[in-house]
């Protein structure tokens, strides 16, 4: 970093501050020194710059590779509000208001390049702080279109997280994705407006402006004791990595019951399996059924390898044809990987998910407040459910991006 340009630009700014006017050449330092902040992040290909009032002190970040740097640059306190200032009229934010998060665009040419940066600021106890998003260098996160949903699932599913309360609980075994699928949720809810904690075992990815929490049971950081610290904390969205036990079921129930929204896993074969466990592991029905926004079952399939993909025809009395159900169609293909160099003869490269997603209505909230009965919540999940795990494989399979047996050995090994 030209930290030492930075320094010099700085004690520039200051008297510049002092003297309420621009150098005598009429050049501000203080334009200036913003545009050797942006510049510096640029040359070290940060994604993030992060502006920071502290007392008596503005300290300035950059995220660089995911990581906030551990040396950062340190400006004298009385720079930060014509810094930021500078950056608001950039950015096209309205300066006079300094008590609300306030969000704006800026576009800088550095080298040549028009780039693009998202800034976000926001009230704190010392002054406004900012992140200077670089878009260009964003390190992308799955995006939610990414999962794999089907369109109609992609919108509940973007439903259910956007609910400021309640409970959603992503079931599956290990390696089915479901942490990804919630990153990718948590990265959707991740702006300056919104608090989220995680409580992870371990902490997988760093998420920017999450407050990532790692348990360590034998130092008795439990999931519980992270649950009491997220509320303490005024968290208002919290990714809870795993309910393994009743202590930590019910006090998840009793957190999402007031005016939080949480996000966990379980190691459950399908929705309805979560919900019986949730009861089974003491959580008081009429608990559940007040706060489960809804269930979401998923397994990792893999894609049929593009370099060897062929078609054929479904027979109308294969077994292929009776698998599809009511996805069959007269005349239709399927699709295989032939097997081939780049898939090392297997005909699949890559993954994708399958799911089977349950908002929780007013059906399936009297089902297990009323009859606890795992056939009476199957029928009424059945109703509500859109597809289930294998209809969603079908459907995937018809689609042509993975076959009817990658979907049976996801789902039945
Ligand atoms: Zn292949």
């Amino acid at each position: 970093m030209e930290q030492e340009a930075v320094q010099r630009l700085a004690a520039e700014a200051v008297r510049e501050v002092r003297r309420g006017t621009p150098s005598e050449d009429g050049r501000s330092s203080v334009l200036m020194l913003v545009n050797a902040i942006l510049d510096t992040a640029l040359a070290e290909e940060a994604t993030d710059i992060h502006l920071e009032p502290m007392a008596g002190r503005l300290r300035i970040r950059l995220r660089v590779d995911g990581l906030l740097r551990v040396r950062p640059v340190v400006l004298p306190a009385e720079l930060a509000p014509v810094i930021i200032a500078r950056l608001k009229v950039m950015a096209g934010i309205d300066t006079s208001r300094r008590n609300r998060p306030q969000d704006g665009q800026l576009r800088y040419v550095y080298g040549g390049r028009t780039i693009d940066m998202r800034v976000a600021v926001l009230p704190v106890v010392d002054g406004e702080r900012m992140v200077v998003r670089i878009m260009d260098a964003a390190e992308r996160f799955l995006g939610c279109a990414e999962l794999g949903f089907t369109q109609e699932n992609q919108e509940i599913f973007e439903r259910l997280i956007r609910r400021p309360t309640g409970l959603l609980l992503l079931c599956g075994p290990m390696n089915s994705g479901k942490t990804t699928t919630l990153y990718a949720a948590i990265s959707a809810l991740n702006d300056p407006n919104c608090h989220i904690m995680t409580l992870e075992d371990p902490v997988e990815r760093r998420i920017e402006g999450v407050s990532q929490f790692e348990v360590h049971p034998e130092a008795g950081l439990t999931f519980v004791a992270g649950l009491r610290a997220a509320l303490r904390q005024d968290a208002q969205k919290i990714l809870l990595g795993e309910i393994r036990d009743g202590e930590t079921a019910e006090m998840a129930v009793r957190i999402a019951l007031t005016g939080h929204a949480l996000f966990s896993t379980m190691h459950t074969e399908d929705a309805v399996s979560a919900v019986f466990r949730m009861i089974e592991m003491g959580v008081p029905p009429y608990l559940l059924a007040a706060t489960l926004s809804g269930v979401i079952a998923q397994r990792l399939v893999r894609r049929i390898c593009p370099h060897c993909r062929e078609t054929y025809p479904v027979a109308p009395d294969s077994r292929a044809a009776v698998q599809l159900g009511s996805m069959y169609r007269t005349g239709m293909t399927l699709a295989r990987g032939r097997g081939c160099a780049c898939c090392h003869g297997s005909g699949y490269r890559g993954r994708m998910a399958i799911h089977e997603v349950l908002p929780v209505s007013e059906g399936i909230r009297a089902a297990i407040l009323t009859a606890c009965d795992r056939e009476a919540l199957r029928r009424a999940a059945e109703a509500d459910c859109g597809a289930t795990l294998w209809q969603d494989g079908m459907a995937k399979a018809a689609a042509g991006e993975t076959t009817i047996e990658e979907v049976a050995r996801a789902l039945y090994g």
